[in-house]
């Protein structure tokens, strides 16, 4: 007897549970806010034109075959994709200071770095990770798996509405030093705030003072803003502090290659000689984990990152899907300022991303889903993608019955 049948159940994974509630629901109104997909104005998954462009380029060309990739993935994907993460510190790449290898999308980019940093550092001294309060529940589980302890700082002021940056320095300065933290790159997920510029530095100045080491999760580059730059731009100015750091990046979003898996773990190293063995330890972790990455994402990215024609139709993409959800933002807020629905509603267009944090409580939700076949999360946040000209007043005017 091996014991399974005393096994406890896991519970189902929320995000995807609700998705299959929403596929079972009939009623012809539903709508599905729960998967941070993007989703066309017609609520179909939309394959970004420039994919379309790059999966016959890569198809057609003459060399195309299923072979393994090398073990740290695609050359030509790793470094276009660090050269569109670090391009205002491009001096990084000229110096050969950015490790990079291909992950399974950002959740195997954030899991090789967990694993990584557990296994050289965390074990060593009994660091904890300290991942914002809330945030993507992944972030938890998969440090907890990894037997790194895991911390919060105060992200979200509830009351206000609003990034407790307070809070969130308090925790900085008060960790023990040499502690890690895992920071959302932008476009914070579920929030969807994000720290200004300002407070930013504020926070790289606490981080650098205490010796934390630093995270970077970066899942939304050019989705959030319509612009490359500006998404990377905090990743960006702390790498000017010359200190190492880790990124964890997915092509998920951007590209919409969400099945794909489309990724990179990149270490910014002190010089040459960090990285390269950097590069041999995270092979290990790579041939131990999944051997070597997915081929074809890694194609097609390349393909775009590496034609400047493309490269300028992807940008064109990331602001037609950027646009789109900014326009049901506002939208949303229109409509429940036109009903008069109680309380105030500019965090929604303030907030940016695949997600809105609505404030409404766990009560409210379970009332949208089962008066008007609304589905998203307990928590209050709604994937923006779900909400297109068809269904945004029927939402507003769920929410506004909600909360009144
Ligand atoms: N990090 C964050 C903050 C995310 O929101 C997501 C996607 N929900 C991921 C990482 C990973 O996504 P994927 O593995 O699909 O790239």
């Amino acid at each position: 007897d091996f014991g399974f049948d005393e096994l406890i159940e896991a519970q189902p994974d929320a995000i995807f549970k609700l998705n299959a509630l929403y596929n079972q629901d009939e009623d012809p109104s539903k709508v599905n806010m729960s998967i941070g997909a993007y989703r066309d104005n017609n609520g179909k998954p939309w394959i970004l034109p420039v994919v379309k462009k790059a999966s016959e380029i890569v198809e057609k060309d003459p060399n195309y075959n299923h072979e393994y990739m090398p073990i740290a993935g695609f050359g030509q994907f790793t470094k276009a994709a660090a050269e569109i993460l670090f391009k205002p510190n491009d001096h990084l790449l000229k110096e050969d200071r950015i490790c990079s290898i291909q992950s399974v999308s950002g959740t195997g980019a954030n899991f090789s770095a967990a694993r990584f940093i557990a296994e050289q550092y965390a074990q060593k001294n009994g660091a904890a990770v300290y991942i914002s309060n809330p945030t993507w529940p992944v972030h938890r589980t998969l440090w907890e798996s990894v037997n790194v302890k895991v911390e919060t700082y105060p992200y979200w002021d509830a009351k206000n509405r609003r990034f407790d940056f307070e809070g969130t320095m308090d925790v900085m300065k008060s960790a023990p030093e040499g502690s890690i933290f895992l920071l959302h790159a932008c476009a914070h997920n579920p929030t969807g705030i994000d720290p200004t510029r300002e407070q930013w530095k504020s926070m790289f100045e606490a981080l650098l003072a205490r010796k934390h080491l630093v995270v970077f999760d970066i899942a939304y580059q050019g989705f959030a803003s319509g612009d490359l730059d500006r998404d990377s731009w905090a990743l960006n100015e702390f790498a000017k502090s010359n200190k190492d750091f880790f990124v964890c990046q997915s092509f998920a979003k951007n590209m919409g290659l969400y099945g794909e898996r489309t990724g990179c773990l990149h270490y910014v190293a002190k010089n040459s000689t960090v990285k390269r063995k950097m590069q041999s330890v995270l092979c290990l972790i790579q041939r131990n984990t999944i051997s070597n990455p997915p081929a074809y994402g890694a194609r097609i990215a390349a393909a775009i990152l590496g034609n400047p024609e493309l490269f300028e139709q992807w940008k064109e993409d990331l602001r037609t899907m950027s646009s789109r959800i900014n326009e049901m933002r506002s939208h949303l807020r229109d409509s429940l300022v036109a009903l008069k629905t109680p309380g105030t509603w500019d965090h929604i267009t303030d907030q940016i991303g695949m997600f809105s944090f609505t404030g409404l409580t766990p009560a409210q939700v379970q009332f949208c889903q089962e008066k008007y076949h609304l589905y998203f999360s307990a928590n209050g946040r709604i994937s923006m993608a779900g909400l297109n000209s068809s269904n945004v007043d029927h939402v507003a005017k769920a929410f506004d019955h909600a909360v009144r």
